[in-house]
């Protein structure tokens, strides 16, 4: 059967000039997702993206489910193609709608002629195969206000498609038409959310994970990236950046006022993501943090983890509650792997009584004692990389 998928464009149609570019992306990015599932032929016109396969032995339910992650995407579709011809039409979708028409009460047939020398009008031709699909199927009665379904007929260039039951898209931005930022990934529920939710605005990113040996496991680290894995069917290519973080906290820990620990800590997390992000042509730093959540996030403790950087700190989730993450978490599929037991290097020196409303100058006073930039230099300098291509 020549089925194929149709993707509807969403936010980019609004882009005026630039609209040429995030087009591309979009078809780049839904090319690179497509190779596991067998060739294909990627084409766009009209905010529709048109996927062909070229041999019978593509996945197409593989290739449909993937097509669902790619932001960029209001609506997923898979459609019949079929000749530019009334009862062709007809035919098409007799056949390919079958199940559908059998189970749904009520249907209502809608048509789009973006081919202008086709005979007959749309309100025509959704009349003419609405009625033939009413005589070939009894059972159901035409509903032109609230149909059950919808039988959807369009006829393009090339061919006329016949399509029904569109699955929604990821919404968002393609992934890499708004820059690269540097996410800071832990394995908590959060921080997978907040990349997440960036990576929707079209944003390419570079996810950092701080990594405190033997102090957190082996498996703690696997467990990140399985979660950078699962992203990847959103986020596209990633590479995760493995930073050494045992040194800097025990020197936190020898050093400093247990009040702080975690506030430190936080600090070196953001002058090293900040290195990181130059690197990488990177715009802004991510974080999963979340107003009131922990100590080391309420209005003043943000303040002072932030006031070593000067790139942005983007936080999708700060206004967000816990339950409202939680719902995202689980509908991307990072849920699961998030919630496995293996500590983070947060909890492994978090102090009995931290500072809820610390004072920079404080801050900076007790973090003085440490040799900073020495610190930031050695843990750059004994990065890992993963990399997770798609
Ligand atoms: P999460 O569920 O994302 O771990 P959390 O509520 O547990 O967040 P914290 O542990 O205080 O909060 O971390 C706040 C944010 O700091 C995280 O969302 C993440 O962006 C970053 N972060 C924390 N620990 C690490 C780590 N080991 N590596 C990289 N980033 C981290
Ligand atoms: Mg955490």
């Amino acid at each position: 059967m020549n089925d194929m998928i149709l993707l509807k464009q969403g936010e980019i149609v609004l882009k005026g000039l630039n609209r040429r570019y995030f087009e591309g992306k979009l078809l780049s990015n839904a090319k690179r997702r497509l190779s596991p599932f067998g060739k294909f032929e990627v084409t766009s016109t009209q905010s529709t993206v048109y996927i062909e396969p070229l041999s019978d032995d593509c996945d197409m339910d593989g290739a449909t489910d993937a097509m669902t992650k790619v932001f960029g995407v209001v609506a997923v579709t898979r459609a019949l193609a079929c000749e530019k011809d009334k009862d062709a039409i007809f035919e098409a979708a007799k056949r390919y709608l079958a199940d559908d028409l059998e189970a749904a009460k009520s249907f209502k047939v809608e048509s789009r002629r973006s081919d202008k020398s086709f005979p007959m009008t749309s309100i025509e031709l959704s009349q003419y195969v609405g009625n033939l699909l009413s005589d070939a199927f009894p059972d159901i009665e035409v509903d032109v206000h609230t149909p059950e379904l919808l039988v959807e007929l369009e006829v393009r260039e090339k061919a006329a498609y016949v399509h029904a039951r569109p699955l929604p898209g990821a919404g968002g931005l393609p992934v890499g038409c708004n820059g690269n930022a540097v996410t800071l990934l832990s394995g908590g529920i959060d921080s997978p959310v907040s990349s997440y939710m960036i990576a929707r605005r079209g944003i390419h990113l570079v996810p950092v994970h701080f990594f405190s040996f033997p102090y957190t496991s082996e498996q703690a680290k696997q467990k990140v990236l399985d979660l950078a894995k699962q992203l990847t069917d959103y986020c596209g290519r990633l590479t995760v950046e493995i930073v050494p973080f045992t040194h800097i906290q025990e020197e936190i820990r020898a050093n400093c006022p247990e009040e702080y620990f975690t506030l430190i800590m936080r600090r070196f997390m953001m002058r090293i993501s900040e290195k990181i992000a130059e690197q990488n042509g990177c715009a802004a730093l991510v974080t999963g943090e979340d107003l009131g959540q922990v100590a080391s996030q309420t209005m003043e403790a943000l303040r002072v983890t932030e006031a070593c950087v000067d790139l942005p700190v983007l936080r999708p989730l700060i206004g967000m509650d816990k339950r409202d993450i939680v719902e995202i978490a689980r509908k991307i599929g990072t849920f699961d792997t998030s919630i496995l037991p293996y500590e983070d290097c947060c909890t492994v020196f978090t102090p009995r009584h931290p500072k809820t409303k610390p004072k920079l100058p404080d801050v900076e006073a007790a973090e003085a004692v440490l040799d900073v930039d020495g610190l930031v230099l050695e843990a750059l300098a004994g990065i890992e990389r993963v990399k997770f291509d798609i």
